[in-house]
């Protein structure tokens, strides 16, 4: 099961993982889109369907746990990867209350819902991966002030930790998966000047934005068993940007 399927990172884990030969639960508010990732999986032979649920609201995490276990017996994979940006997320004084609440809500709430309606199904299933989407903001302070954002991601990287280490001798491994800067909507929308572009680049050793396609290869090894000795993991996707700006804990 994949949140935030319809676009970016989602939809090219789905497509990846369908390809691997999963049966891909791609989960979205965006129902137009998310039929779309669902239309090209199957075009290409796969197996996948469509749940329309908002991963903010409890009652359709229930559901689209309900659905993948309804339509395929069982869930071995959970990749909490639903998150917004938004454009008004500025620095501390800046940044409006109910763009706090609102990021909040999907980005760090979103995760727990999936966790609290998921982690029961991979029991029932004898075990299986979760990943988080955080990000490379999680562990640095980024140049550009998103207040909300970043505190939303850091709240997923802890909370992941704390789930890898309650649930291990379960069967059930939790890693966060970090990516970089992305040249993907999400990000190309908040960055929308050459100048704010150029700005974090400079921070980048690699010296490119990264594409959703690297993320969701990521993803794989860590949905798949040969990631099996790994749980509680900050997994950097980032082009270098920690390493050259982040002293080791
Ligand atoms: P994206 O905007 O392309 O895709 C996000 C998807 O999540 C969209 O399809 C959107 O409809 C969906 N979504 C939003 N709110 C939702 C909700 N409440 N319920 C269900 N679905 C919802 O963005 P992306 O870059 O692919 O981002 C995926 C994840 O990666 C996010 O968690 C994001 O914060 C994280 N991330 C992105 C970058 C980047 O540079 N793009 C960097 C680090 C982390």
């Amino acid at each position: 099961m994949i949140t935030g399927a319809a676009s970016g990172i989602g939809r090219e884990a789905a497509v990846l993982f369908a390809a691997e030969g999963a049966c891909v639960v791609a989960v979205d508010v965006d129902e137009k889109n998310g039929r779309e990732s669902v239309a090209t999986i199957e075009r290409a032979g796969g197996k996948a369907i469509f749940v329309k649920a908002d991963v903010s609201k409890s009652d359709d995490c229930r559901e689209m746990v309900a659905a993948a276990e309804r339509t395929y017996g069982r869930l071995n994979v959970l990749f909490n990867n639903a998150g917004i940006m938004l454009g008004a997320d500025d620095d501390a004084v800046a940044t409006a209350e109910d763009v706090w609440e609102r990021t909040m809500a999907v980005n760090a709430r979103g995760v727990f819902l999936g966790c609290k309606h998921g982690i029961p199904a991979l029991r029932r299933a004898g075990g299986g991966s979760i990943i988080n989407t955080a990000s490379f903001v999680a562990v640095l302070g980024a140049a550009t002030p998103q207040i909300a954002y970043t505190a939303s991601k850091g709240a997923v990287l802890a909370m992941t930790r704390e789930l890898a280490v309650i649930h291990a001798r379960e069967n059930i491994r939790v890693n966060a998966l970090c990516p970089g800067p992305l040249r993907t909507e999400l990000l190309m929308k908040f960055l929308d000047t050459d100048e704010k572009k150029q700005r974090r680049l400079v921070h980048v050793p690699m010296g490119r934005f990264g594409e959703s396609k690297e993320m969701a290869q990521a993803a794989l090894f860590l949905a798949s068993d040969e990631s099996s000795y790994t749980t509680g993991a900050t997994f950097l996707a980032d082009g270098g940007i920690t390493a050259a700006y982040v002293t080791p804990l």
